[in-house]
C-alpha cells in the first residue's frame, strides 16, 4: 500500500477544517473502547489529536482500531469533525475537533513499553536514560528540547544583529586550562601523544581576537573530566563570546540585551534592561555566596558592635582570631522555630565547616532562649540596630570570614526554601563583580586563578599583585540568576610579559608556561588587541527557564551520576587492535581486577 503521508501534524486540527478529509501520522498515546466506539488520542511533537472509529464502522476497520496499542506509529485517514458540546476540550488546540476515521495504516508496532509516555514522567533515572528515545517523547521532555532549540536560536539571532560571527574551533586541541581535568585523546599518528578536548574554547577565542575577528561567538561544547558529583555534567555548552576593544561595561549590556531577547521570544517574559551589580565582597557579606539567590532579601547583618560587651566568649575569640560575626533576623519565625528545628539549621551551617549556629528570639519582654542571656542587657539596641521585632528569629554565626559567610549563606538558603520566601516566577540576575583575582590553595600552599589564568588583574594591582596576591581584584565577573552561576567571563591579559607575570603567580615558571602557552603569548606579539569576553552556560539557562533543578531535564543525551550513558553503555572497552593502534596499554586499577 502507498504509503499515507501526512497532510496536517496532530496539533493543528480546529473548528475552522470542519469537513476536510486529511491525513495523519503519529503515535498511539491512548486508545479507549467506549461501548463499540474507539477513541484514539494520536500524538506528534505538536500535539495531540483525537481519532475516533464510529460503532458503524467495518468490523475490519474496528478490529485495526482495536489491536492499536501504546506508541504504534500510524498513519489515520479521515475526516475532520465538530465534537458533540459536550467533549469540547478548552485546553486542548484541537480540543473542538475529532477525526472520524476511513483508513488506518500501522506503520510500526511498540514493545510493551518500559514506562509510560506520560507528560512528566516519575518514571526512575535509569529506566529514563537507557530508554531515552521514549523519555524523549513525553510532552515535558519535547517541550524542554524545543525550549532549548528557541533560546539558541534567539541567542543567534541576537548575536548576528548585533555583527557577532559565529566561528567554529577545534575539538583536538592542545590541553587549555580552565581548573579541571582535560579529557584525553590518543593520537595514532604519533605514538605517546594526545589531544584534550577543550575545557572551554578559551585561548582559540583570544587567538580569533589577535586575527582581528573582533565579534566572536560559538555555541560551543565543553569537556571537563570531573568527578560524579551533583548535577555536572561530562560535556556541557556554552555560549562562548569574545570582543575587541571593550569596556566591562560594554560586555554587560551586550549579555543582558541577549538575555532581555532571549527571555522575550522565547517565554515571553521582559527583563530589565540592565542588571544590578554587586561586589564580591557585598555579595559574600551580605548573602553569603558569590552566586546569591535575590528572589529574596533577607541579608546579613554585622553583629560584631554588640559582642565586645557580653560575656560570650566563643565571639570574642572569633573576633580576636580575625573572623566575622554575622546576624541573620528572621522575621516572624520564632514561634515555628523549634529547637529541633533550629538544630536542623545548624546541621546546614555545619556542612559549610562551621561549629554551630548560635540564636534568640525577640519577644515582648526582650531576648529569649539561646544564647540570650549573654545579651539581654543590650537587647534594645541589638533589636534596634538590627531592626528585630517581636516574633522574629535572629541567627548568629561567628567563624572565619569565609566560613561564616558561607555556612550562613547556606542557611539563608535553606530558609528561603523552608519559608517559601521565593516568588518562583522572578527571573532575578544580578552581576557579580570585583572578584578576587587569586585564591589560595591551602592544601597545595600555592596561589590559583580564581577563574582562569587569563584575566586581567584591576589597574591599581597592577604594580603589587605579584607580591601581595591576596587582596587583589581582577576584572572578572559573573552573571547569577536565581541562585545559580550562569556566565562568567573577564577582561583579558594581552601583554605577554603581564601574562607571564600572572604565571609566576599560579606556578607556572617561565619554561612550562611556554610550553603549554608559549602560542597564545607568542600571539600577543603581534598587535593584539585588548580584548574580553563572556561564557555562559546553555543547560542552566535553558534549567532554569524551564523551572527544572536538573540539567539532565534540558539535554537530549545526558550522563547518569556515575558519568555513564545506561543506553549505549558507554564508556566502553574497546578492543585490543584499536589499543594497539593507539599504542596503549591498559593498567587496570587493583580494585577492578578483583571485580572482573
Ligand atoms: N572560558 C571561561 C569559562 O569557560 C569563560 C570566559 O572567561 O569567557 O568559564
Amino acid at each position: 500500500m502507498e504509503q499515507m503521508k501526512r497532510t496536517v501534524t496532530c496539533g493543528q486540527l480546529t473548528a475552522k477544517n470542519e469537513g476536510q478529509t486529511v491525513i495523519l501520522n503519529g503515535w498511539v498515546h491512548r486508545n479507549r473502547d467506549h461501548g463499540g466506539i474507539h477513541f484514539i488520542n494520536l500524538r506528534d511533537r505538536y500535539g495531540e489529536t483525537q481519532i475516533v472509529v464510529d460503532e458503524d464502522a467495518a468490523e475490519a476497520l474496528k478490529e485495526k482500531a482495536g489491536s492499536l496499542k501504546f506508541e504504534y506509529c500510524v498513519a489515520i485517514e479521515g475526516i475532520v469533525r465538530a465534537r458533540p458540546e459536550s467533549m469540547i476540550n478548552p485546553d486542548m488546540v484541537t480540543g473542538e475537533i475529532e477525526v472520524s476515521v476511513k483508513n488506518i495504516s500501522i506503520l510500526n508496532s511498540c514493545k510493551t513499553l518500559p514506562f509510560m509516555i506520560e507528560d512528566e514522567t516519575d518514571s526512575n533515572e535509569t529506566a529514563r536514560l537507557k530508554y531515552r528515545y521514549l523519555d524523549l517523547r513525553s510532552k515535558g521532555m519535547q517541550d524542554r528540547i524545543i525550549l532549548r532549540n528557541n533560546v539558541t536560536y534567539a541567542i543567534r539571532e541576537y548575536l548576528q544583529k548585533s555583527s557577532f560571527l559565529e566561528i567554529e574551533t577545534p575539538t583536538l586541541i592542545k590541553s587549555t586550562p580552565e581548573g579541571a581535568r582535560d579529557f584525553l585523546v590518543p593520537s595514532r599518528l604519533h605514538a605517546g601523544k594526545f589531544f584534550a578536548l577543550p575545557q572551554s574554547p578559551q585561548l582559540y577565542k583570544q587567538l580569533l581576537m589577535v586575527s582581528g575577528f573582533d565579534k566572536y561567538f560559538q555555541v560551543a561544547r565543553c569537556y571537563r573530566d570531573e568527578d560524579a558529583r551533583g548535577d555536572r555534567q561530562l560535556e556541557f555548552t556554552q555560549i562562548d563570546m569574545e570582543m575587541s576593544f571593550v569596556s566591562v561595561d560594554d560586555i554587560f549590556k551586550i549579555t543582558e540585551g541577549m538575555m532581555g531577547h532571549v527571555f522575550k521570544k522565547s517565554l515571553g517574559v521582559d527583563l530589565p534592561l540592565d542588571f544590578q551589580r554587586i561586589s564580591y565582597d557585598d555579595a559574600m557579606n551580605l548573602y553569603g555566596s558569590d552566586k546569591p539567590d535575590l528572589r529574596f532579601d533577607m541579608a546579613f547583618q554585622d553583629f560584631a558592635p554588640f559582642v565586645p560587651a557580653s560575656s560570650f566568649g566563643v565571639f570574642k575569640s572569633v573576633l580576636e582570631a580575625g573572623g566575622a560575626v554575622k546576624a541573620l533576623v528572621v522575621p516572624g519565625a520564632a514561634a515555628d522555630y523549634s529547637r529541633k528545628k533550629i538544630t536542623e539549621l545548624e546541621e546546614t551551617a555545619k556542612t559549610f565547616g562551621a561549629k554551630g549556629l548560635a540564636w534568640m528570639k525577640v519577644t515582648t519582654e526582650g531576648l529569649d532562649g539561646g544564647v540570650s542571656k549573654f545579651y539581654n542587657d543590650q537587647a534594645d539596641a541589638i533589636c534596634s540596630g538590627l531592626e528585630a521585632k517581636e516574633g522574629d528569629l535572629i541567627l548568629l554565626m561567628g567563624a572565619a570570614w569565609k566560613t561564616a559567610c558561607n555556612s550562613l549563606g547556606a542557611v539563608r538558603s535553606r530558609l528561603g526554601k523552608d519559608l517559601k520566601l521565593i516568588d518562583e516566577n522572578l527571573y532575578r540576575f544580578v552581576w557579580i563583580v570585583d572578584f578576587p583575582l587569586f585564591e589560595y590553595n591551602e592544601d597545595e600552599k600555592t596561589w590559583e586563578p580564581a577563574h582562569h589564568m587569563f584575566s586581567m588583574p584591576q589597574e591599581q594591582y597592577l604594580e603589587t599583585f605579584d607580591k601581595d596576591p591576596g587582596p587583589v581584584k581582577g576584572d572578572l565577573y559573573d552573571l547569577v540568576l536565581n541562585g545559580y552561576e550562569l556566565a562568567s567571563g573577564s577582561i583579558r591579559i594581552h601583554d605577554p610579559e603581564l601574562q607571564q607575570r600572572i604565571f609566576n603567580v599560579v606556578g607556572f615558571p617561565k619554561e612550562v608556561a611556554e610550553e603549554r602557552f608559549g602560542f597564545l603569548l607568542e600571539s600577543f606579539r603581534y598587535g593584539a588587541p585588548p580584548h574580553g569576553g563572556i561564557a555562559a552556560g546553555v543547560d542552566r539557562l535553558v534549567m532554569i527557564m524551564a523551572g527544572k533543578e536538573s540539567i539532565k531535564e534540558v539535554i537530549p543525551f545526558p550522563k547518569n551520576n556515575a558519568g555513564m550513558s545506561p543506553m549505549d553503555d558507554s564508556p566502553a572497552w574497546v578492543d585490543a587492535d584499536q589499543l594497539q593502534d593507539l599504542h596503549l596499554n591498559i593498567i587496570m586499577p587493583e580494585v577492578d581486577k578483583k571485580e572482573e
